[in-house]
């Protein structure tokens, strides 16, 4: 199936959700060959699955014992974690009204019982298309288009989750803002085609030398980037901000119309601190940037943070 579905990175992920092993065995007959099969046999399991999974698509029977697929549904629809995974309903309700039951809870498609293989496969690939297409649209618009990092959309959704997680659970966070040093001299001598060049090449570095997976590395805008370090104190902030120090020296990318050094080195302003209900990260923002002023101001390639 990945050949019919355009942007589709990887094979579609699909959970088949019935309680009579011989309607699963059709249905993994019937994509197996495309698509990354899961089984679930009850509510509950299926339920357990798409959280853990998040699966492309579920194919979602209503007769079950215990749980009815009506209700599995209703959940997951109001669960944020698995409401926007789409549902086709496989069932032997052919009534109009239990179709029209099925599609007001949120199923996109209802596909009645005897199956046809031919139908089923049709209305299956329209709705794994639309769901990659949307999951492929999503990711475009968290990313910067020039260096392929998280853009300042992204960066504000991230740094708003980091700020609530941190609070939720009296995590300390800590920013690092990171700015080029005399980057509009270096595109006076290079010209823009050059420093949207070393641009990427500086994002690299950044998502090269971060570690963690929660960190986030994102273009705040122009020549300015930065990281959200998620449960990271100051000390471990600092060391980042030398490791990124460090990889920009080795990168040695050459900066002759620079004041401070032969190549190209950045300035970084570095905020920790624990957030408080009532609070807001914007906060987070400004003590960062406070201190990049103040390494910018005692001589650049050099960084400062600033706690609380
Ligand atoms: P400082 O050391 O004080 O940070 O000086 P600076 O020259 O780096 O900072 P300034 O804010 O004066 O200039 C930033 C420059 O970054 C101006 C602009 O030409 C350049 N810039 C911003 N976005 C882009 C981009 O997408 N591509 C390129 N090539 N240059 C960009
Ligand atoms: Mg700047
Ligand atoms: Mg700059």
């Amino acid at each position: 199936m990945s050949v019919w579905i355009e942007h589709c990175q990887g094979r579609p992920t699909l959970l088949v959700v019935d309680d009579q092993p011989i309607n699963i065995r059709i249905l993994n007959e019937l994509f197996r060959a495309d698509c990354d099969m899961h089984m679930a046999t009850c509510g509950e399991q299926a339920i357990a699955i798409s959280q853990s999974l998040q699966p492309d698509l579920i194919l979602l029977d209503i007769m079950m014992e215990g749980m009815d697929g009506l209700e599995v549904c209703r959940r997951l629809k109001s669960d944020p974690a698995t409401a926007a995974i789409p549902i086709i309903f496989i069932t032997a309700k052919d009534a109009a009204n239990d179709e029209a039951l099925g599609l007001e809870l949120g199923a996109v498609d209802y596909i009645c019982k005897p199956l046809n293989p031919a139908i089923v496969r049709a209305r299956v690939k329209t709705h794994l298309t639309l769901k990659m297409q949307g999951d492929y649209l999503k990711q475009l618009a968290s990313l910067d288009g020039l260096t392929g990092i998280a853009n300042r959309r992204a960066f504000d959704l991230r740094l708003a989750e980091a700020w609530s997680h941190a609070c939720r659970e009296g995590e300390t966070l800590s920013l690092l803002m990171i700015d080029i040093d005399y980057f509009k001299a270096f595109n006076d001598h290079f010209g823009h085609l050059e420093g949207d060049q070393c641009l990427r090449r500086v994002a690299g570095i950044l998502a090269d030398s971060v570690n963690r997976p929660y960190d986030t590395v994102a273009r705040f805008g122009g020549e300015e980037f930065a990281c959200i370090l998620p449960d990271t104190d100051a000390p471990g902030a600092l060391k980042l901000a030398q490791r990124i120090q460090h990889n920009i020296k080795q990168l040695a990318i050459v900066h002759p119309a620079s004041d401070v050094s032969e190549v190209l080195t950045l300035s970084i302003g570095i905020a920790s601190l624990k957030p408080t209900i009532g609070g807001n990260d914007t906060q987070l923002i400004t003590l960062a940037d406070a201190a990049l002023y103040q390494a910018k101001s005692d001589g650049r390639n050099r960084v400062y943070s600033q706690t609380t």
